[in-house]
């Protein structure tokens, strides 16, 4: 019965550990999306601000058009001003032609000023551009350290699975249904008894319970919580069996 204890124990611990590495496991793909999302909004801006750049580039190629319009008209006017006999004609043709004049230093003085507002966004863009890179290269990188300990936390979990089965196999399979079950709603479930009070719920054990205990030839149960209990000191008696853990099949009278 010592023996099917600390096998029991034994598992309890590799269990905890398993617990332990699972559950760190468990965040990395939250973690992973967190950091691919940081990227995907990054790029959605980058995007979004290449795309007012493109806009803003194509308006300055339409008023590079208009400009070329005004200049041709103004320069036919030109011609036409030499063929015009009539005073009163030529004069409201030079006014026409001061107004577009007009019109294309003001196209001239826009277009200036929408290339430099250009060549400020693209200069903010590259710059956007550079950072972005390097924040992905540190979110792939970060990428790259999560996914690496998930494969060395899975081999360690492998190993543990690997000993569980090893504590497993040494446990009387109604004992063990009866760890799994209790395990499935409170931890831990083995615990000892100090002084004829569980060590798990902190009730009583009724007294001849206590002294069964003592004999530490049966597995006993908690009537309170259900838990596996046992005694300590009934456990570090006669420590061979204590030394000689390779595959026990303990004593297995129920
Ligand atoms: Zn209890």
């Amino acid at each position: 019965m010592k023996e099917q204890i600390r096998l029991l124990l034994k598992l309890q611990e590799v269990d905890e550990r398993l617990f332990e590495a699972r559950h760190t496991i468990k965040d990395v793909p939250g973690k992973i999306a967190v950091l691919q999302d940081q990227a995907t909004k990054f790029d959605a801006l980058l995007n979004e601000e290449r795309g007012k750049v493109e806009e803003a580039m194509g308006y300055l190629r339409e008023q590079n058009g208009m400009l070329k319009d005004e200049e041709q008209r103004i320069a036919k006017t030109k011609q036409q001003l030499q063929l015009i006999k009539n005073a009163r004609e030529y004069a409201a043709s030079q006014r026409q032609m001061e107004a577009v004049k007009k019109a294309k230093m003001d196209r001239e003085e826009e277009i200036i000023k929408l290339m430099e507002a250009i060549e400020g966004s693209k200069q903010k863009l590259a710059q956007h551009e550079a950072e972005f890179a390097e924040l992905k290269s540190h979110l792939e990188a970060e990428e790259a350290e999560l996914t690496k300990a998930v494969k060395k936390a899975e081999a360690r979990i492998a190993a543990m699975e690997n000993e569980r089965n090893q504590a497993a196999s040494g446990i009387d399979a109604n004992v063990l249904r009866h760890y799994e079950i209790v395990a499935g709603r409170i931890e831990p479930v083995v615990v000892p008894a100090r002084g004829s009070v569980c060590m798990g719920c902190h009730m009583n054990i009724p007294p001849q319970l206590y002294n069964i205990l003592f004999r530490a030839n049966s597995l006993e149960i908690c009537p309170s919580c259900q838990r596996i209990i046992y005694l300590e000191a009934a456990l570090e008696e006669d420590g061979d069996s204590a030394k000689n853990n390779d595959n026990a099949q303990g004593d297995s009278s129920d």
